[in-house]
């Protein structure tokens, strides 16, 4: 199954870290692609670009509007889930949602536009109280690949992380410039 976010409303001023906090859990838990709307911001670019050059190539980073993204991904046949605590349970959603092999995910930051609870074909409440956007990402893409996103290997590392019960117990692969 192929997974997509999109990450709505970034504002340079105050997102940053949520915005790239976004990034990383789409890249950990099994998303290809995240595009972020809002503010032309390239730091969240940045920071995903040295982590895939160090713990392996793992997803793509893009800016664009939210509006002509849906509306690309709705003609290529994608189906969007928007996460919302307005939503659906994600038990109930889920089972359709799994059938499916092209899903956008749609977080929020700011108020979310109404016209995007009519685009999405699920709107989906991570429990129905409000949190974030960073929790709720995690939660869904762990619900839909049931845990197996957490086994998966990144191509072209310079390192590996072996898990350990103390400590860091990290394997240079190739040689990498920069911290461990
Ligand atoms: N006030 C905004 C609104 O009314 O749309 C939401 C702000 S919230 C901090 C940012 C994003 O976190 C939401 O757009 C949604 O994607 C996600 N989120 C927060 N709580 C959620 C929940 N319980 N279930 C699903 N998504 C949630």
């Amino acid at each position: 199954m192929k997974v997509h976010v999109l990450r709505f409303g970034h504002r340079k001023k105050r997102d940053i870290r949520v915005t790239s906090h976004c990034a990383l859990v789409a890249r950990a838990l099994g998303a290809e692609r995240i595009i972020i709307d809002g503010d032309k911001d390239d730091k969240a670019e940045k920071t995903l670009k040295g982590v895939n050059e160090r713990f392996g190539q793992g997803i793509k980073v893009e800016q664009k509007a939210w509006k002509k993204t849906l509306k690309e991904y709705k003609n290529k046949g994608w189906k969007i889930a928007h996460l919302t605590m307005y939503g659906e349970t994600l038990a109930k959603a889920m089972p359709a949602v799994r059938k499916e092999k092209r899903i956008l995910v749609f977080v929020g930051a700011e108020k979310v536009p109404g016209e995007v609870y009519k685009i999405a074909d699920w709107n989906i409440g991570i429990g129905n109280q409000p949190h974030s956007e960073i929790a709720a990402l995690a939660i869904f893409l762990h619900e839909l690949f049931e845990g197996k996103e957490l086994e998966r290997k990144f191509p072209k590392a310079k390192v590996e992380i072996i898990p350990c019960q103390k400590g860091k117990n990290v394997r240079q692969l190739q040689k990498s410039k920069g911290k461990s």
